[in-house]
C-alpha cells in the first residue's frame, strides 16, 4: 500500500522534495503512524511546526468550532477575532503592532518590504537604494526574492534574475557585520538566531547581542526571521530571549497554528509598522478568522502547557544523551542545538549517504528524522515530549548508530 501511494505522488506530483519512504496517515502527539500502522516518534515535527504535539485536542477543537462558524472574510470587512488576536500576540511577544500573513515565506517578504519602507520613510535611504544584509548559509523560504538572498546553489540554480538589494556576509561573523553597517543605505539585518535548514547553527554566546546594539548604533533593523526557532522551540517563547535583546521586527510562521493551517506573523512597534498604509500589503487569508482563533489557541497551549521550559530540560536531557553517544562511536562528530532544536553531525569520512542510510534505519526502529544538508541530521521532536520518551528515543538513535 505504502509503495502505491509513493508511486502516486511520484507520477502526479512535481519532484521538488525527497521524502524517506514512509506514508503517514495518523498523528497524536509525538507520534505518527503510517498507512501499514506502524507507529513511529516524529523527530522532525514538520519542521517545528506542531510543537504542541499532533492533532492537540484543544486546537483541533477551536480549528472546528471556527470552522463552522466563521472561516474567512478576507480584510475587505473586519471580523471579530482578528482585534482579540492581534492584542494576544502583540502581547505575549511585546510589540505595538502584528502583521498577519499565512506562510512563512510570505513573512519574511512582508519583513522585508517593511524594513525597505521604513528606510526610505523614516531613515531617509535615496529611493530604491535600500539594502538588507544577510548571513550565507541562511535560510528564509522559496520565493524569488527570498532565494536572492540565498547562497545555497540548489534555492537558485536556473532561478534567476534575482532581486537586488542584498549584502551577505558570513553567519556568526561581528566584524563582518561592522563593515556591511558601514554603508548607509542599509536599513536591515536579517538573520535567523539559529541557522535551522543550514544544520542548527548555534552561534557565539553574545553574538546576536552585539548585532543588535550595533544595528541600534547604525540606525538599521534587526529582523530576527524566528519561523523556526520560535515559539518554543529552543527554550523560551522567542529564541532571541535567551540573549537579552529584542529585535525591532520578529516574524513567526510554523508552530504559530500547532501546525493545523499556515499561519504567520511579523512584529513591530509603531514606528515601523506604521509606514505601510492601506492598500499596501496584505494577503486574501491573512488575518482570518479561522486562523486568528487557531494561532489564539496555539499559544495558549504552548504557555498553559510550559513548552518552553519543557523543550528546555528535555533538550539538556537529549544532548547528554548524545554526547554520551558520541564518546562511544566515531560516526558522531558534533551534538550541537538549544531546547529541542538539535542536530548530530555524522563523520564526514563516512559514506555520503550515511546520514540517510541512519534515518532510513531509525524509521525501521520507529524514529522519523531527516538529514539536512549531507551529513547533519536535526532532531526536533513536539515540545509536549515527557522525559521517559525522551530516554526511549536516545535508546534508539544510540541503539541504530551503534550497529552502523
Ligand atoms: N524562515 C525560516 C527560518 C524557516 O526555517 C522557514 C521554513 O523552513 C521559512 C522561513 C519558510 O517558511 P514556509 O516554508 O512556511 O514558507
Amino acid at each position: 500500500k505504502s509503495q502505491q501511494l509513493i508511486d502516486l505522488e511520484d507520477k502526479h506530483g512535481a519532484h521538488n522534495y525527497h521524502p524517506l519512504p514512509v506514508v503517514l496517515e495518523k498523528g497524536l502527539g509525538v507520534h505518527v503512524w503510517d498507512v501499514d500502522g506502524k507507529q513511529y516518534y516524529d523527530f522532525l515535527s514538520a519542521y517545528s511546526a506542531v510543537n504542541q504535539g499532533h492533532c492537540h485536542p484543544k486546537i483541533t477543537q477551536t480549528l472546528i468550532e471556527q470552522s463552522q462558524k466563521l472561516a474567512l472574510t478576507s480584510r475587505a470587512f473586519h471580523n471579530n477575532v482578528l482585534g482579540e488576536y492581534e492584542k494576544f500576540v502583540t502581547a505575549i511577544f511585546g510589540f505595538d503592532k502584528v502583521l498577519p500573513m499565512n506562510t512563512g515565506a510570505e513573512g519574511v517578504e512582508t519583513a522585508l518590504k517593511l524594513a525597505r519602507k521604513w528606510g526610505y520613510e523614516k531613515k531617509g535611504v535615496a529611493e530604491n537604494a535600500a539594502k538588507i544584509v544577510v548571513c550565507e548559509g541562511n535560510f528564509h523560504g522559496r520565493t524569488i526574492s527570498i532565494v536572492s538572498a540565498s547562497t545555497d546553489p540548489d534555492a537558485r540554480q536556473n532561478f534567476g534574475p534575482f532581486t537586488p538589494g542584498y549584502i551577505t556576509i558570513p553567519y556568526n561573523n561581528i566584524s563582518a557585520l561592522a563593515e556591511a553597517l558601514k554603508d548607509n543605505t542599509v536599513v536591515g539585518f536579517l538573520v535567523e538566531p539559529i541557522q535551522g535548514e543550514a544544520g542548527v547553527y548555534v552561534p557565539n554566546d553574545g553574538y546576536l547581542k552585539t548585532c543588535s546594539e550595533m544595528c541600534k548604533a547604525a540606525n538599521v533593523l534587526f529582523i530576527a526571521d524566528e519561523v523556526q526557532t520560535g515559539i518554543a522551540r529552543t527554550g523560551k517563547i522567542l529564541c532571541c530571549d535567551h540573549f537579552g535583546f529584542k529585535p525591532d521586527i520578529v516574524i513567526l510562521g510554523k508552530a504559530l497554528s500547532g501546525g493545523v493551517l499556515p499561519v504567520s506573523a511579523v512584529l513591530a512597534n509603531d514606528e515601523i509598522m506604521l509606514t505601510i498604509k492601506p492598500g499596501e500589503h496584505g494577503s486574501t487569508y491573512g488575518g482570518n478568522p479561522l486562523a486568528c482563533a487557531v494561532a489564539i489557541e496555539a499559544l495558549e497551549v504552548v504557555i498553559d502547557e510550559q513548552l518552553a521550559e519543557n523543550a528546555s530540560e528535555m533538550g539538556q536531557i537529549f544532548r547528554n544523551r548524545m554526547n554520551h553517544l558520541a564518546g562511544k562511536t566515531n560516526i558522531v562528530t558534533e551534538v550541537r542545538g538549544m531546547g529541542l532544536l538539535n542536530a548530530i553531525v555524522i563523520n564526514e569520512n563516512e559514506e555520503s549517504d550515511k546520514a540517510w542510510n541512519i534515518c532510513l534505519k531509525l524509521a525501521e526502529n520507529g524514529l522519523l528524522a531527516k538529514p539536512t544538508h549531507g551529513n547533519i541530521i536535526r532532531f526536533a521532536p513536539p515540545l509536549i515530549i515527557t522525559e521517559e520518551q525522551i530516554h526511549e528515543c536516545c535508546d534508539i538513535i544510540e541503539r541504530t548508530i551503534l550497529l552502523f
